[in-house]
């Protein structure tokens, strides 16, 4: 008994010199950041912004948060953050425009850097005719950068759905949309970076130099160092979009026909698709300001109930030159099986297409309905388990797609570097030349909406669970993209136990303190 009260009366006094040290180094912190000598600044007060993301679920403030000017703050912070050692309990997160979902950019009483402070630093383009490409920070936003490009007539080959993200965020991630399957994610058109470590050191990589580094950091969710700098590869600036929309009742026809664009050399420059179950109105959702030429046939479209399936497309052309257009989109269409009196199309400029969503965003924003919680569930789905997913999720466990748009689309897994940091689902056998983006994108309503109180957040959430268990439970080899987890041992499986090695190898290497990106719950500073 006599040691059993000892072993509890050494527990309380070990805690009580952590949090003797943690209050200490934390009183001191501080005024020893504001001895820094820097471009930028540091707050201490008012710092709700960084406690907060697009998810809108988690809240942690920090102690400090970081609006560098230069490089060399973020580097010297880091440094200093380094050089206190491992017992200081300071962790640093960079955040980009914190959309994140699940407090990924958070760090619970560490430091917060801003990094759209670092836009002031000029965006320099690079046209040799050949291969252009754009030096930008990484707190820019993707939308600044698209505006800037195409003064030169140029623009980036990949995107996002959204471009008000910075290039820091999406890049830790992967940063895909419909034209990843010709392009590759975002991360496979980046040619060099520039990266403060979590040793506080400022290195310059890419495929011939710090290659280790260039391949970690890419999809490496903020692990092995702040992306500070991006190059980015550009192509000539498309002008105008005809955006095309068809249904399909058939999931396997669906799909099928979206395999057989992503597979085709001649086809179209976008390629998305949409679930829609037991909704009307359906061609115009929250993601789209989508103006079909003819609306009144358009809405005369219910899905009564049934689950359908939105194939997305889009073909680039230039009214003044491209003449064809219409002849090339009709031959590509001869070769889908779509429900033939579903086809809308409408044209709009490259900027109008690429920034659909932010229309969309706005008209939420006016109503209050953008700040809500949300919680999505982004999943990459091995194309051998299409199939049995479809099944199990779509009009089964998934009976109502109101709260928001569940998309689900291809690409091409050769156009994936797997010397990155990103997780591929499925093997490399026969038929695992493609996956899946699989992604549920509600809000949750704080009265839970209509339909019994469907959209509330914990309702939202115990679906989410339903869906990864019955990927759990078929075995169906799913991976979560923006992957979210709460233990070690989650992380170990995410990531398989060769990609696991190499990702605690490059740790030690890069960032052996654990000091970057606290927010993503894989390693722990030790304390
Ligand atoms: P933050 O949320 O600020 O940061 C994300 C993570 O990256 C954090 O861990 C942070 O510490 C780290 N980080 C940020 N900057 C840096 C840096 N410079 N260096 C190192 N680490 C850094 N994703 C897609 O792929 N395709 C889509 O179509 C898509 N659409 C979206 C639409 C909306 C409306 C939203 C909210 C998100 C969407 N996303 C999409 C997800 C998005 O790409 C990620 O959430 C991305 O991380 C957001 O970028 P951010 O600048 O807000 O990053």
């Amino acid at each position: 008994q006599s040691n059993v009260v000892f072993s509890r009366s050494c527990t309380v006094l070990l805690l009580c010199c952590i949090s003797i040290k943690l209050s200490l180094s934390f009183s001191i912190v501080p005024s020893s950041l504001n001895s820094l000598n820097l471009h930028g600044y540091f707050t201490f007060e008012k710092n709700e912004f960084a406690a907060r993301d697009f998810g809108n679920q988690f809240h942690s403030l920090p102690l400090a948060v970081l609006h560098p000017k230069k490089v060399s703050d973020i580097a010297s912070t880091i440094r200093h953050v380094w050089q206190m050692g491992p017992t200081s309990g300071l962790t640093v997160a960079a955040r980009g425009h914190g959309h994140s979902l699940q407090g990924q950019a958070q760090a619970p009483q560490g430091i917060v850097v801003n990094m759209e402070s670092l836009t002031g630093q000029e965006m320099q383009i690079h046209n040799d005719g050949v291969s252009p490409y754009v030096d930008v920070s990484s707190g820019e936003l993707w939308i600044n950068i698209l505006h800037e490009c195409l003064k030169y007539g140029l623009a980036p080959k990949s995107w996002t759905d959204y471009l008000h993200l910075t290039v820091g965020g999406t890049l830790s991630n992967a940063g895909i949309s419909g034209q990843a399957f010709r392009h590759g994610p975002q991360i496979s058109n980046v040619r060099q970076l520039e990266v403060v470590t979590g040793k506080g050191e400022v290195v310059v990589c890419s495929e011939e130099k710090n290659a280790d580094l260039f391949h970690g950091v890419l999809g490496g969710l903020g692990q092995f160092g702040i992306i500070t700098r991006a190059r980015i590869s550009l192509e000539t600036a498309p002008k105008m979009v005809k955006w095309i929309r068809v249904l399909y009742s058939d999931f396997s026809t669906f799909v099928r026909d979206q395999e057989h664009l992503i597979s085709s050399e001649k086809t179209f420059d976008y390629v998305e698709g949409l679930v829609i179950v037991n909704k009307t109105g359906l061609i115009n959702n929250w993601r789209s300001s989508f103006n079909p030429q003819d609306p009144e046939q358009a809405s005369r479209f219910v899905s009564d109930g049934k689950t359908l399936f939105c194939l997305e497309l889009t073909k680039n052309f230039d009214p003044d030159e491209d003449t064809d257009t219409d002849k090339e989109i009709e031959r590509l269409l001869s070769e889908l099986s779509y429900i033939e009196s579903t086809l809308f199309v409408t044209e709009v400029t490259y900027v109008e297409f690429l920034d659909r969503v932010h229309a969309a965003e706005m008209k939420l924003r006016s109503k209050g309905l953008w700040d809500l919680p949300h919680p999505w569930l982004n999943l990459l789905v091995p194309r051998t388990n299409i199939h049995t997913f479809a099944e199990g999720i779509f009009g089964n466990i998934l009976t109502d797609t109101n709260n928001g748009p569940v998309l689900v689309y291809p690409v091409n897994k050769s156009k994936w570097d797997n010397r990155t940091s990103f997780v591929t689902p499925g093997g490399e056998e026969e038929g695992e030349d493609i996956f899946y983006l699989v992604a549920f994108l509600p809000a949750a309503v704080p009265s839970g909406g209509g339909g019994g109180g469907n959209g509330s957040l914990q309702n939202l959430l115990n679906l989410n669970k339903r869906i990864l268990n019955f990927c759990e439970t078929e075995k169906l080899g799913v991976k979560q993209y923006l992957p979210y987890y709460t233990t070690q041992e989650e992380w170990r499986a995410h990531y398989g136990p060769r990609r696991w090695e190499a990702l605690v190898q490059r740790k030690s290497a890069y960032d052996p303190l654990a000091i970057l990106a606290p927010g993503q719950r894989i390693f722990q500073k030790s304390i």
